[in-house]
């Protein structure tokens, strides 16, 4: 019913901008985040201009994740100028205004500062455009998410999930919500598919398989696992992403194999 009260999907993607692909969760905590930088990486390492848009207004990580504290500046066009991190073009709805603000926002607040983001970051110039902007959404199946189709085309959407059950329903919400609004779901994510052990075995803390089986079942495609890595973790935490220091390593593997099947 949402889905039907909602205004006609937007036809144009913003200025200089070639393609815009959101990543979403049916939950919060289940690495979303993680994942929309790690894919964002993995376009760029396939020789691609990338933008990084953190959208998540409920807990905006893109500061903490790239180490990228200076809000953007303003250009002589009144447009923000997007500092680069790891070589992408990033704008956070943290540079915008503290997270506890945001968490209190409401749905047409954080709708507004969305457009803002969008609309008002120099992504890419008339010569050099993107060629990809990956945009982090909140979790969840709510207004930011149909507020968005209604401001940018979207040329497809990413689900991540976890492999327990509780996460795998609230994803199989998210993959029906972007159908409904006529988004082409690219695939789903197994994000913390197992643990690889010093001896070398694999352990499926949370249970593994969850997500390909959920994309079997919706009949879109599966894009791969992203194990459990502390590595992973310390490298978000400290703004130095690990697919980033170690761009021939198995991980950033992972999401460059990712980051070829959404193309
Ligand atoms: P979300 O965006 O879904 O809320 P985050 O990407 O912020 O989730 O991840 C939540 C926490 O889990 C973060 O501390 C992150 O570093 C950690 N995390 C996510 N994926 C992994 C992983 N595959 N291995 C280790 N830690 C992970």
């Amino acid at each position: 019913d949402q889905v039907k009260k909602a205004a006609p999907v937007a036809d144009a993607r913003p200025d200089h901008v070639k393609q815009v692909i959101v990543v979403g969760s049916g939950k919060g905590g289940v690495g979303k985040s993680t994942v929309s930088l790690g894919l964002a990486l993995g376009l760029h390492q396939l020789g691609l201009r990338v933008g990084f848009l953190d959208a998540d207004i409920y807990g905006p990580s893109a500061p903490t994740l790239l180490g990228v504290r200076r809000p953007p500046e303003f250009g002589p066009d009144k447009l923000m100028v997007p500092p680069e991190a790891f070589g992408l073009k990033v704008n956070s709805v943290g540079f915008l205004v503290d997270a506890d603000q945001a968490m209190i926002w409401r749905g047409p607040m954080a709708s507004q500062a969305l457009t803002q983001l969008l609309t008002q970051t120099r992504w890419g110039t008339e010569s050099q455009p993107l060629d990809v902007l990956v945009v982090d959404l909140p979790p969840g199946t709510g207004d930011v998410q149909l507020t968005l189709t209604q401001k940018t085309l979207i040329d497809g959407a990413v689900i991540v999930s976890t492999p327990q059950e509780m996460a795998l329903s609230d994803a199989r919400r998210a993959v029906t919500l972007f159908g409904k609004t006529g988004v082409k779901v690219l695939g789903v994510v197994e994000n913390m598919a197992f643990f690889k052990a010093p001896d070398g075995s694999e352990i499926e803390i949370f249970g593994r398989g969850g997500a390909a089986r959920l994309a079997d079942a919706s009949k879109v495609p599966f894009l791969g696992e992203v194990p459990l890595d502390p590595a992973l973790r310390a490298g978000c935490d400290d703004g130095r992403p690990l697919t980033a220091l170690e761009p021939d390593g198995d991980m950033a593997a992972r999401f460059k194999v990712m980051a070829q099947k959404v193309l």
